[in-house]
């Protein structure tokens, strides 16, 4: 990439979140010389929060402090944003999580400066950036039509860049003004989630659309007690169902497994539920489509519906008991 190359960092709490350091991988596989961070926050924060991108990145760091900048919202971004990209000539690409705050924003930040918008990437190509459609089933690469385009990347797409650098980035605050807005954030409430004994478990047993149902839950239920120093597990297909509480959800925005076994249950593997037990030591798939991406990462894969096969390999094992 010849132009100048942007990552937005989001934040929470004071904290620069985790997928922030996957962008910074992300920058230099599309062989971006010499990247920019840039922060948004009011006053108060500003400073410590790109100190921080500067110490453990060593990239150079434009924080936009503003009043109107204490929370997130889309429009204080957005008014943000466009004076500061509006005078940018040249080839440009802005980049932030695909995350709800930048599915929420990108969009628009695009429409406003005149750019291509490329979201939910997930691997670079020949000039290219790949994306995953049809459930992962197909992978799209789609080339920037305009001089200016502002990217979407998937959390857990790229490993985190994240070593403390030797020579820090230089910080550059710059005051946003005083922006009036017709939105404004209430503030942010953490979720409670009960531990399930998730992350200890020695097998997690997990649940995806694909079960069809609350009362199919049970078979996988089923399954994963028959061993024990076992955890059931979920994709967040299932807990947005409200067929399992969050509590269960694995991938990048949920808990990561790493067990001897993992048992993919009508889960097509997206690249976010993969981010969250690749490192599983053995991986069992059952899937209906022999074409679902999670056969790509396991290592045994069954093309069987699963409210066939589990309760038959329920009834093997118990019988072999
Ligand atoms: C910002 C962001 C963060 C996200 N974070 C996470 C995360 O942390 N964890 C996560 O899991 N997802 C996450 N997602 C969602 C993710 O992109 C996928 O939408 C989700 O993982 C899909 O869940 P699924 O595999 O259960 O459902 P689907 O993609 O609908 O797949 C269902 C699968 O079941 C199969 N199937 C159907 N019927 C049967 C049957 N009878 N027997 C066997 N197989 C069957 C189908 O072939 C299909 O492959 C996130 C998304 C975004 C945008």
């Amino acid at each position: 990439m010849d132009g100048r190359f942007f990552i937005i960092a989001f934040h929470e709490g004071g904290r620069i979140q985790e997928e922030t350091w996957e962008l910074v991988s992300f920058a230099r596989r599309c062989g971006a010389a010499d990247p920019a961070m840039i922060v948004l926050s009011d006053e108060g924060t500003i400073e410590p929060l790109a100190d921080e991108l500067a110490h453990r990145t060593g990239l150079n760091v434009v924080g936009l402090a503003g009043n109107h900048l204490k929370g997130y919202t889309a429009e204080a971004y957005i008014s943000t944003l466009v004076p500061f990209f509006r005078d940018t000539r040249g080839e440009i690409c802005i980049t932030a999580t695909h995350t709800s705050r930048g599915i929420d924003f990108a969009p628009q930040l695009s429409v406003m400066i005149d750019a291509c918008c490329i979201t939910a990437v997930e691997d670079v190509g020949e000039g290219t950036f790949i994306r995953s459609l049809h459930h992962g089933r197909f992978r799209g690469e789609v080339r920037a039509d305009r001089a200016a385009a502002v990217l979407t990347v998937m959390p857990g797409a790229f490993a985190p860049e994240d070593a403390e650098r030797e020579k820090p980035g230089k910080v550059r605050i710059v005051p946003a003004g005083d922006i009036s807005l017709s939105t404004r954030s209430h503030g942010t409430r953490a979720p409670v989630h009960a531990n399930i004994g998730l992350t200890k478990a020695e097998v997690v047993v997990s649940a995806g659309r694909g079960v069809g149902s609350s009362e199919n839950i049970r078979l996988v239920a089923m399954l994963s007690s028959l061993f024990p120093k076992s955890a059931l597990g979920a994709t967040r297909g299932v807990c947005d169902q409200g067929w399992l509480d969050y509590s269960h959800q694995i991938g990048s925005t949920g808990n990561t497994v790493s067990p001897r076994l993992y048992l993919a249950c009508g889960i097509s593997g997206a690249v976010q539920h993969i981010a969250g037990m690749k490192n599983s030591g053995m991986i069992v798939a059952v899937n209906t489509d022999p074409c679902a991406a999670i056969f790509r990462v396991a290592h045994y894969g069954i093309v069987e519906d699963l409210t066939t096969f589990i309760p038959l390999l329920v009834d093997r094992c118990l019988k072999r008991e």
